[in-house]
């Protein structure tokens, strides 16, 4: 469970917040309505969410919460099934999540000149 108004985590079982006495949401659902898009900020765009989901599982091992947001890119409305995947991390991470991004980047194209 979560705090909606100041992102506070608690265990199941707790319905609102010590701290300012909001009702708690469960995490998926915060992080599915996106409360506070502001604190967000997108690092990366693919079309594959595998990539994506390869970055977010890097990222959140190097301690970076990483939202991965899929949505159909109205850019290109004549290809229908297209879509783009973005992967979201806090502002405040974003300089750290570049960094990791570039790095696996760099080494998976060293890979695939090997
Ligand atoms: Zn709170």
């Amino acid at each position: 469970m979560i705090c909606p108004n100041c992102e506070a985590e608690y265990v199941k079982g707790i319905t609102k917040c010590a701290d300012c006495g909001e009702t708690l949401i469960p995490r998926e659902e915060f992080e599915g309505h996106l409360l506070k898009p502001s604190d967000w900020i997108t690092v990366y765009t693919t079309g594959k969410i595998y990539e994506a989901e390869m970055l977010k599982s890097n990222l959140e091992g190097g301690g970076i919460e990483t939202l991965i947001v899929k949505q159909k890119d109205s850019s290109f409305p004549a290809v229908g099934d297209l879509a783009v995947v973005k992967v979201n991390v806090k502002k405040t991470d974003a300089e750290n999540a570049v960094t990791v991004i570039k790095d696996i980047l760099d080494s998976e194209e060293e890979s695939e000149e090997n």
